[in-house]
């Protein structure tokens, strides 16, 4: 944590690194970005653009998006030489020299930077060149209005420290170095905004787009998760303050974890409307995701892997821990809604069993283990293709699952006096003592040491092995009932009862839309067997013509292993099958709460769920 006074002190002995960001062009959807070194290096100062935004691993080249570039000192022109795709380099030049770029900002998603007349949105590591070898550097950060009557009316909401500008103002801010610098996105523009306290730290919802959302209860439901997180890892909150930056749309889902604040894309159906009681299917997928990125402040932004410290941003950063970063943060997101009263027990045991339905429906999860799904983020989770329900497994919800056993590992063998919650302070604690980031062994070693259970046996089986998870043996320990059923449609995302399930499947995802287009051929189905593919359009089965719509309740009138005559497309040839259809796997989770399940395994529950009891000896 750094104050604004901490950042002036230390400008006064190194001079800032000065930025000047302007919406030039919305028009366009161009922003011009000055960078202006007072002391380059002699030798011919380097700049390059990062390959990648922290909490998003995959390489994206942000410097694609660099329209024009140039550079100047002393009212003179400097040569530039660009060295490899995001490098450039300037010849040796008075002081001081400014490289100008005009970046094209048309990626409506929370990774990158937007700009048309109704908005602007950047995040700094798509625009903010940085100065090779002064990423230690404060730096000073002009922010400018468009020009034109039609923007008078706009603001700017940033977690960045505010220099010399006003609240919600353009203007001047300050950072402390070259990583802050990149962790503060902006957004500018007619926006909604509401703020509240949460644990007294002052936070703001920004809410970007048409959308008719009951501002007061979004911020009191998001002070309770606020609350609820700051008192779980202790107070006081490791940030002055708090944003969050909400894009809504028609549809869309997305968000990038910040150290102060969170960008957040969503369908403007998702946020609360008044008069909205308990959070339905889409506000509770809201809440739940503000809550997940919340939850980073702590783990990832904070608690890092050592890889990360410091970030290379020219390159993939490998760490088989990005399931202790996104799986547990997964687990805490939906957790945090059930401990802090938004949703019922039953509301979030239908989220536990989502997750465990979507990944019991992938035979990935046989093939690579979290610790392999976390190393290979930047080449198979981050870029997947119709194979990858056969090939890899999320490390984000194997990951969650796996936080869930390891809580419940540690309440049962510590007789409920230890948790999960035990381990991430003692994380939170060495990473405030050391500052740096947390070695692969080391994660174990201090969950070992925090919950006083041996964890090893545990590890080996749930990060690095392939097998099946325990569920229905560990919930059955806390008072849950784990049931598998075979899905009802395709929709069935389990969670619930059914009292009709399918009865013959071809083993194939089918795209929405209006031909029968598989997009997945699951491993060892009716389909792959006899031979479609990802990408064949299936046009009739037994000589009847066939639809997406009609695709599904076609096969299940089918009786398993009969043989059905499918005709579909492979680029522009016909191809004809015979397909054995089979019955459905039973791959999708119904949990429900034991009513009777016995004082000590209610004592466990209530633990877990964060109900309080009077203690019933
Ligand atoms: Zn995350």
């Amino acid at each position: 944590m750094r104050s604004v006074d901490d950042i002036a002190r230390k400008m006064k002995n190194l001079p800032p690194i000065r930025y000047r960001i302007a919406a030039s062009n919305p028009e366009a959807h161009l922003f011009e970005v000055a960078c202006t070194v007072a002391d380059p290096d002699p030798a011919g100062q380097r700049f390059f653009l990062p390959a990648w935004a922290p909490g998003s691993y995959m390489i994206r080249e942000f410097a694609r998006h660099i329209v024009t570039i140039r550079a100047q000192a002393n009212g003179k022109k400097v040569g530039l030489v660009k060295l490899d795709k995001h490098t450039w380099q300037a010849a040796p030049c008075a002081e001081p020299l400014t490289v100008v770029c005009e970046i094209y900002a048309w990626d409506l998603s929370v990774r990158a930077a937007h700009l048309d007349t109704t908005h602007g949105f950047f995040n700094g590591s798509s625009v903010f060149l940085c100065v090779n070898g002064l990423e230690d550097r404060p730096c000073r950060v002009e922010i400018l209005r468009p020009a034109g009557a039609a923007y008078r009316g706009w603001r700017v909401a940033t977690a960045m420290p505010r220099d010399r500008a006003k609240a919600y103002g353009f203007g001047s801010y300050i950072v402390a170095n070259y990583e802050e610098l990149i962790d503060h996105p902006v957004e500018m523009g007619n926006f909604a905004l509401k703020a509240f306290r949460a644990c007294g730290v002052p936070h703001d919802i920004v809410i970007t787009g048409r959308q008719r959302c009951d501002m007061d209860r979004l911020a009191a439901d998001l002070k309770r998760i606020c609350e609820y997180q700051i008192r779980l890892f202790g107070e006081p909150a490791p940030m002055q303050r708090y944003v969050f930056l909400v894009t809504a749309l028609g549809d869309g889902y997305g968000g990038l974890e910040h150290r102060a604040s969170t960008a957040l894309v969503c369908a403007r159906d998702d946020l609360p409307r008044i008069g909205m009681r308990e959070p339905g299917d889409a506000y509770r997928g809201f809440l739940g995701l503000a809550s997940h990125e919340y939850f980073h402040t702590w783990n990832v932004k904070r608690i890092k892997p050592a890889a990360f410290v410091p970030y290379d941003l020219t390159r993939e950063n490998y760490t088989r821990l990005l399931w202790a970063f996104e799986g547990i943060t997964s687990y805490y997101d939906d957790l945090t809604l059930v401990r802090a009263g938004l949703i019922s027990a039953e509301s979030y045991l239908e989220l536990v069993a989502r997750v465990a339905t979507s990944v019991l429906r992938g035979s990935g999860r046989h093939k690579q283990s979290v610790a392999e799904s976390s190393f290979d983020a930047w080449i198979k989770y981050y870029r997947q293709d119709e194979n990858a329900p056969n090939a890899i497994v999320s490390y984000y919800l194997k990951g969650s699952l796996i936080a869930l056993l390891l809580d419940f590992t540690i309440r049962r063998e510590s007789r409920g006096r230890r948790s999960l919650d035990d381990v991430m302070r003692a994380l939170w604690k060495k990473t405030r003592v050391t500052g740096g980031g947390i070695e692969e062994q080391e994660w174990e070693a201090i969950a070992t040491k925090a919950s006083g259970v041996d964890l090893r046996g545990f590890f080996d089986s749930t990060v690095r092995g392939r097998r099946e998870l325990p569920l229905a043996d560990a919930l059955a320990a806390f008072g849950v009932e784990f049931e598998l059923r075979a899905a009802q449609s395709a929709n069935d995302r389990g969670g619930k009862g059914a009292s009709v399930v399918l009865n013959a499947v071809l083993g194939v995802r089918v795209a929405s839309g209006r031909e029968a287009r598989l997009t997945h051929v699951l491993d060892g189905g009716a389909a792959q067997k006899a031979g479609l593919s990802a990408g064949d359009v299936v046009i009739a089965l037994d000589g009847l013509r066939v639809t997406a719509a009609s695709f599904e309740q076609a096969v299940n009138s089918r009786t398993p292993g009969s043989t059905i005559e499918v005709h579909a497309f492979r680029r522009d040839e016909l191809m004809q099958f015979q397909v054995k259809p089979r019955a459905p796997a039973r791959d999708t989770c119904v949990l429900t709460l034991n009513p009777n399940p016995g004082a000590r395994v209610l004592a466990l529950r209530d633990g877990w769920l964060g109900r309080r009891r009077k203690a019933a000896r």
